[in-house]
Parts: structure tokens; C-alpha cells; sequence
């Protein structure tokens, strides 16, 4: 059975880059019904909040990516690093070492001066038949895993290809601290593996942690997971995303407006193709996505198709759904609702010509606010040359029918009966409902208004 992971470290807000490989492990365990696990690697006290874990937390819970276990926390996992410490030392898998910094500092000097990779030299390192000097006093030590010495180690990357990485570039590595605490690639191994996790996809910054996890793996007899890295997101120019150029955190996203299945099905988009389909259901996702057509290439992001995307599904989201989205923030921009029309109704007029959730709202509040055209822009579009019409039309709208196609057809026959052309007269009417000369069709928008509403208003001048 399949099991996958998302294994964010809390250092500030859920990332895109992170959002999508949490999607892609995600849609994983859903199309082979296996596992979903959430874990927080939390180990890196400086630079770990509580409040990095809520908004990963609430970044994964508005996405709609359900973890099944977890969240665990490596911070509550200490007993069990220390106790596979303490295994491995007593197998000879792993070794205290003594060497201060300053001796590690050294030893790195020479190498580097002597044109070699820079290196632990095994001082501290146990073989057979060799004598290691006593141990210093007063000197806390580290413990060091200790790594193959020949050989390679080679996996079958799931993006990637076929990786080989010779062990003669892999150091021992530091598996923890002076303090005791174990160090990062460990606690990544123990977790994959007493998780047992099946499929590892992560961001391609990680490839050269993985031989040391797959070393570290071999020597406890742990069965491997595969491995996937996926590269990163570029931002539109090309570059690196960066939070001083590009809004990185998804809650930006939700906080712009945009849905969150147009923010699912966008990301699923970088790195990863079905076919030629770009608008399709999470549904649709997890029944296709085993793991074949997820590509190599860094892809960029692109807010323009972003904005399509979510144009689409704002367009085919439930109009009392997106009325509750809206709400609360045109609240605090000083919507009136009362008496006004149903915002359903106004959304299902604006939606199709909107891109994101702040648009439709800041394009609904033309139906929710007193309108005050200015006085040198109504006289310039109302002149007395008009009044007459307008007047005759006042007329007409406090007996038509009140819908649409009547309010249409009594208008054009004032605008024939003073031979008028349509802007001549919407526009006026515009600035006197709305106190704008950008509106949706004016037809439309009297119908929606009502028709106490609009008497009032086109007589208020
Ligand atoms: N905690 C790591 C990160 O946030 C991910 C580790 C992993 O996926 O193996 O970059």
C-alpha cells in the first residue's frame, strides 16, 4: 500500500512550491487508496514558530488536503531518535567523534588547500586493528554515521531518472549533536521510515540529502521508499520566487480572492500534464496522477493563466457560495444591504467578467453603496437635452413590468420617441444609480435595483 508524506519545516507560511509538492504527495496516496501523512519538522527551535505551524496547518485545511495521520512532531519524537542513536552505536553503525570544531576547521583547510573535496577524515571513525586515542577530556562529542566508503548509491528518481552519487563524496555524517539532539537527514530517515513511507516527493533542493538518507536507511535494514524530486518554481521572470518580487504563501492567494480549486488545479499544472487538460476536478486529478507525466523542467508561474483559471471556476461556483465568500469584506468596505438588491443576483450578473473573489466584491459594491456622482460629471452627462427623456422614462418605470425585456423595450421606445442613442440616456442613468459610468448593461442593472429603489434614484438630482 502506498504511503506518502508532506513534511513541511514551520518557518513562516505555507509556500506555493510547498502547496504543490503536498498536492502531488497528496493525489498520490488518493489514486492508489493509500495513506496521506502530515509531519512537522519542527527540530530547528531558532527558526520555529507556532504560529508557522497554524498557518501551515490552515493553509493545508483552505486548500482541502486532507492529511490521514499525523500531524506528528519531530520535536515530540526526541525518545526515538536517541533510542535508534543508541542502537546504532552499539552495532558499529555510528561512532562518538571527538575532533573539536576547530580540528573539523583544520582538517577542512588542508583538504581544500591540497585541492581535495573537503571532508571528515575518520580520526574518530572505528575499524578493525586501529587504535583510536584516548578520549579528551571535558570534550562533548558528536556522533558521526558511519557512511559506506566504496560503492555507490543509487536510486531511480520518479522525475529525475537513474541518480548515482559515489560514497567516496559522502561524508560521516554528524548525526547528532554535542547536546545529544539528533541532526536533520536523520530524523528524516527514522520518520520515513518508521512511517513507512512508500513514495518520498519533495522539492530537488533536498537531492543531496538523499544518498545520506538512503545510507543511513541501508544500514538499518529499513526497506526505501522511492524517491521523487520535483524542481522548483520559477517566478513570471524566470527568477527564483522571492516574497519581495511574488506573493509565495498560498494564503496570499486566498486573501486575493482566488478559490481554492482554482489554486489546487493552477498548481497541479506546474510540473505535471495530463494530456492537454488544464481545467479539471481534484476528483479527476487523483484517478490520473500515478506519478508518469511529472516533469523535469523547473515551470514558471504565471499569474495570467492563474487569473483564467479562476475566472473559470469563479464563473462555475455556486453564486450563494461566493455571496458568503464576498460578504464579510464588503461589509467592512461599508456595504448597505438592506433594501438592496440579493447579491446572488448581483454576482450572477458581474461573475463571468471577474477574476478573482476582491474583484467581484469591489464590482458588487456598485449595488451597495449611496451613489455620489460628482455634480460637474452628472451635469456634463445629464443636460437639459436629456431631462425630457429621462423624465418620460421615469414615467414608463412606474407601471412596466419589472423585468428585464420590458424595462429594455420601454426604453428604447423613449429613446425613438426623442430620437436618442442609448449611451445618451444609460449614462446619466448610471452616474444617478450607481454614481458610476461603469456598470454592467443598464437594463440589467435597473432590473436588479427595484423599482422603489430606482424611482428614487433617478429623480434625485
Ligand atoms: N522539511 C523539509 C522542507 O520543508 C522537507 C523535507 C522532506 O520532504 O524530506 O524543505
Amino acid at each position: 500500500t502506498v504511503r506518502t508524506r508532506f513534511a513541511p519545516s514551520p518557518t513562516g507560511y505555507l509556500h506555493i512550491g510547498g502547496a504543490r509538492t503536498a498536492l502531488f504527495s497528496w493525489a498520490l496516496a488518493r489514486h492508489f487508496g493509500g495513506t496521506f501523512v502530515l509531519r512537522i519538522e519542527d527540530t530547528d527551535l531558532e527558526r520555529s514558530t507556532p504560529e508557522a505551524v497554524q498557518a501551515i496547518l490552515d493553509g493545508m485545511n483552505w486548500l482541502g488536503l486532507q492529511h490521514d495521520e499525523g500531524p506528528f512532531y519531530q520535536m515530540q519524537r526526541m525518545d526515538r531518535y536517541r533510542e535508534v542513536l543508541a542502537q546504532m552505536l552499539e552495532k558499529g553503525q555510528a561512532y562518538y567523534c571527538y575532533s573539536s570544531p576547530e580540528e573539523v576547521e583544520a582538517m577542512r583547510e588542508r583538504q581544500r588547500a591540497a585541492g581535495e573535496k573537503p571532508r571528515y577524515d575518520g580520526t574518530w571513525r572505528p575499524e578493525e586493528g586501529k587504535t583510536l586515542s584516548p578520549v579528551p577530556a571535558d570534550r562533548k562529542p558528536v556522533i558521526r554515521f558511519k557512511n559506506p566508503l566504496d560503492g555507490d548509491v543509487t536510486w531511480n528518481d520518479l522525475v529525475k531518472g537513474p541518480i548515482t552519487i559515489s560514497n567516496r563524496e559522502l561524508d560521516d555524517l554528524v548525526i547528532a549533536r554535542p547536546d545529544g539532539t539528533p541532526t536533520y537527514n536523520f530524523c528524516v530517515a527514522i520518520d520515513d521510515w518508521d512511517m513507512e513511507i512508500t513514495h518520498v516527493l519533495r522539492g530537488d533542493d533536498h537531492v543531496n540529502n538523499t544518498p545520506r538518507q538512503l545510507n543511513i536507511l541501508n544500514a538499518l535494514g529499513a526497506k526505501l521508499p522511492l524517491y521523487g524530486h520535483v524542481p522548483m518554481i520559477l517566478g513570471p521572470d524566470g527568477q527564483k520566487l522571492s516574497k519581495r518580487r511574488n506573493a509565495v504563501s498560498v494564503m496570499d492567494y486566498a486573501d486575493k480572492g482566488y478559490l481554492p480549486e482554482a489554486m489546487l488545479n493552477y498548481l497541479a499544472r506546474l510540473g505535471w500534464s495530463h494530456g492537454d487538460d488544464e481545467i479539471f476536478s481534484m476528483e479527476q486529478m487523483c484517478s490520473w496522477f500515478d506519478m508518469t507525466h511529472l516533469s523535469g523542467s523547473a515551470s514558471q508561474f504565471n499569474p495570467e493563466k492563474l487569473d483564467w483559471v479562476n475566472n473559470h471556476y469563479i464563473k462555475a461556483a455556486d453564486n450563494a457560495r461566493l455571496a458568503d465568500l464576498i460578504r464579510p469584506n464588503m461589509l467592512a468596505a461599508g456595504a448597505q444591504f438592506d433594501g438592496a438588491p440579493d447579491l446572488a443576483q448581483v454576482i450572477a450578473l458581474l461573475k463571468d467578467r471577474t477574476n478573482t473573489l476582491v474583484e467581484l466584491a469591489d464590482a458588487a459594491m456598485l449595488f451597495y453603496r449611496t451613489p455620489a456622482a460628482e455634480a460637474e460629471l452628472l451635469n456634463q452627462h445629464l443636460t437639459d437635452a436629456i431631462k425630457p427623456a429621462l423624465a418620460a422614462y421615469v414615467e414608463a418605470l412606474r407601471t412596466v413590468e419589472w423585468d428585464k425585456a420590458a424595462i429594455s423595450a420601454a426604453m428604447k421606445a423613449v429613446l425613438a420617441a426623442h430620437s436618442l442613442k442609448m449611451p445618451q440616456l444609460a449614462m446619466p442613468m448610471r452616474l444617478l444609480l450607481t454614481g458610476q459610468l461603469q456598470t454592467p448593461s443598464i437594463d440589467a442593472v435597473i432590473a436588479l435595483f427595484g423599482r422603489e429603489c430606482v424611482l428614487a434614484r433617478l429623480t434625485a438630482y
